[in-house]
């Protein structure tokens, strides 16, 4: 039987679960890998930017990712996962998900998308360290395509360089759509060669918002990251309903 350890903020482990295949698989850094899935026989996965799915890694062992791709309607799926090495289920996932490996996942889960554009602030930040960038990828396509004019930010902490997931992608974004900006920012980075921001992702959200203007925040990450941002936001006097986040854990 399926162990019930993990609770996905209340949502229930039953419901429908589809077979998909291994079709491709890259590293993006020694711990991170995209792992890219197609539908055995569903014909289009159906979702919303920012949701996430459950994936059964082995009989015992359910475990929820986000979905880091950025177009609705699709047969394919894109998870991103950091390998956590004591971890029970990413080590099994790591070695077993190799080219036509079977899985099975759940429909697609959870509240953390966004309203109408009409119902959005003027400036909407994104902030996220480490895999906590996935859901955003498919939030910021959904904005920018929709035409969305106000200011779209993306803070995105972590150590190294090498840790920049996604970071042409974002890049080119950044330099399509003059109302995104794209701003890593790294702790531990000592190279010349990285001109970037320096430090945690708080100091950088303080300074950026000290004019309290409205803002709409997205915050997605690991707990102690998330839960921080959130208290340092709730503190500088921006209202809890504008301050939306995925707690990974
Ligand atoms: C809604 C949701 C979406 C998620 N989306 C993603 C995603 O897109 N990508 C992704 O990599 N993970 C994501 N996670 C986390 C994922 O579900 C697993 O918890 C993670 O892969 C570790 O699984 P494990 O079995 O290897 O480790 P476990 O055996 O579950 O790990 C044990 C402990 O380590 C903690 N932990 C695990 N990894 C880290 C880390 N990197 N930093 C700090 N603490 C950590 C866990 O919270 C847990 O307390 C998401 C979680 C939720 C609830």
């Amino acid at each position: 039987m399926e162990s019930n350890k993990k609770n996905y903020g209340g949502i229930s482990m039953g419901g429908k679960w589809h077979e998909v295949r291994v079709i491709g698989v890259v590293e993006e850094n020694a711990m991170t890998r995209r792992f890219f899935f197609e539908f055995t026989e569903l014909d289009q996965f159906h979702f919303r930017a920012g949701q996430f799915v459950k994936l059964k890694i082995d009989d015992d062992v359910t475990r929820a990712y986000s979905i880091a791709a950025a177009i609705p309607g699709i047969k394919r799926l894109e998870l991103l996962v950091v390998l956590k090495k004591d971890g029970e289920g990413t080590p099994v996932l790591f070695e077993k998900a190799q080219i036509g490996a079977k899985f099975l996942v759940s429909e697609a889960l959870g509240n953390f998308v966004l309203p109408d554009v009409s119902d959005l602030e003027d400036e909407v930040c994104f902030i996220a360290t480490g895999t906590g960038i996935a859901p955003f990828r498919g939030m910021i396509s959904e904005l920018l395509v929709s035409k969305y004019m106000g200011t779209v930010n993306l803070i995105f902490g972590t150590r190294w360089m090498e840790d920049l997931l996604y970071r042409d992608k974002f890049d080119a974004l950044d330099h399509i759509h003059p109302n995104f900006h794209y701003i890593p920012t790294l702790s531990r980075e000592k190279r010349e060669s990285w001109k970037g921001k320096a430090g945690r992702v708080h100091p950088i959200i303080k300074s950026m918002y000290k004019d309290h203007r409205p803002c709409d925040f997205y915050i997605c990450g690991w707990s102690e990251m998330v839960l921080e941002a959130k208290a340092h936001l709730l503190q500088m006097g921006y209202d809890k309903n504008h301050i939306h986040v995925e707690n990974y854990g």
